[in-house]
């Protein structure tokens, strides 16, 4: 069921934004390939095209199992990249427990959340991830997460306040989406993405949290972040009087800590410890 508000002149303009985006993507130097890669289950790609897609595959496969593993995604959240100049979304599907999901899992559906390729059905809450792309052309991949602390804070409706330095990118605000359940149509995925606006996450009541980057990277450090400071945050508040940083600490943090190589960095550590974690 196509969105009515979106005629294909629209569309066609979204996907040229879209396209313009994904060169800087593709370009963006330093980020790491996965080091655990899938592709020795996965038939070899037949075409360069098909090669990068399975690439982006095998990155949401591997940033799912990461935030699954550190306890970020939990059972049922979900990863997604979209594919650069096309309105095809790469994402985790519904029913793979997400501690094993390999690229293989990984399917394709289109931004009105049509099932265009893979072997397993598309998430119920694919909407969180359209929803967010069709308002976001500058955002290439969401993160659905259900993190412990941030959530509890969407059920006080306590604001989120930058209290450590890596919850300086939150400063502008972190909303809450007063739909409790799954964001599972169109209007929700709209409602859903209006509440994010241009922010950089947005918090869904007594569920979980999406957050957005102009990379796979971003999406994952961030996630990590959000639920990061909002555990500060409530640590904090048990043991006195919780005074947030001021715009210029806010400034310098984000200029010391949200550079690409810090980024990297924070990737590369994770990757780091899951092949430690396969060791043991
Ligand atoms: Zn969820």
């Amino acid at each position: 069921m196509p969105k009515s508000k979106n005629s294909t002149v629209d569309r066609r303009d979204f996907l040229k934004s879209a396209a313009a985006g994904a060169a800087v993507l593709v370009s963006s130097p330093g980020l790491a390939e996965p080091q655990r890669s899938e592709a020795a289950t996965t038939a070899p790609a037949a075409t360069p095209q098909a090669a990068a897609i399975l690439k982006m595959k095998e990155k949401v496969a591997l940033a799912t199992r990461m935030l699954a593993r550190e306890g970020i995604v939990g059972s049922s959240g979900h990863v997604s990249m979209r594919i650069p100049g096309t309105d095809h979304v790469l994402i985790g599907p519904e029913d793979v427990t997400r501690n094993i999901l390999g690229a293989d899992d990984v399917v394709t559906v289109d931004l009105n959340t049509n099932q265009i390729e893979g072997k397993h059905p598309r998430p119920d809450e694919t909407e969180i991830h359209t929803g967010i792309y069709w308002a976001r052309p500058d955002v290439m991949a969401v993160a659905h997460t259900h993190p412990t602390y941030s959530v509890s804070l969407s059920i006080t409706k306590k604001p989120i306040l930058p209290v450590h330095m890596h919850g300086a990118i939150f400063a502008d605000g972190v909303n809450v989406f007063d739909s409790v359940g799954h964001v599972n149509t169109h209007e929700l995925g709209d409602g859903l993405a209006r509440a994010l606006g241009n922010r950089r996450a947005v918090l869904m009541k007594m569920h979980g949290a999406a957050i957005v980057g102009a990379t796979l990277e971003e999406a994952f450090v961030a996630a990590f972040q959000l639920e990061e400071n909002a555990q500060q945050q409530l640590l904090a508040e048990a043991t006195g009087k919780v005074e947030a940083m001021t715009p210029e600490d806010v400034a310098r943090c984000i200029k010391q800590s949200w550079r690409p190589s810090s980024i990297q960095k924070r990737w590369q550590y994770y990757l780091d410890k899951q092949s430690e974690d396969y060791k043991a």
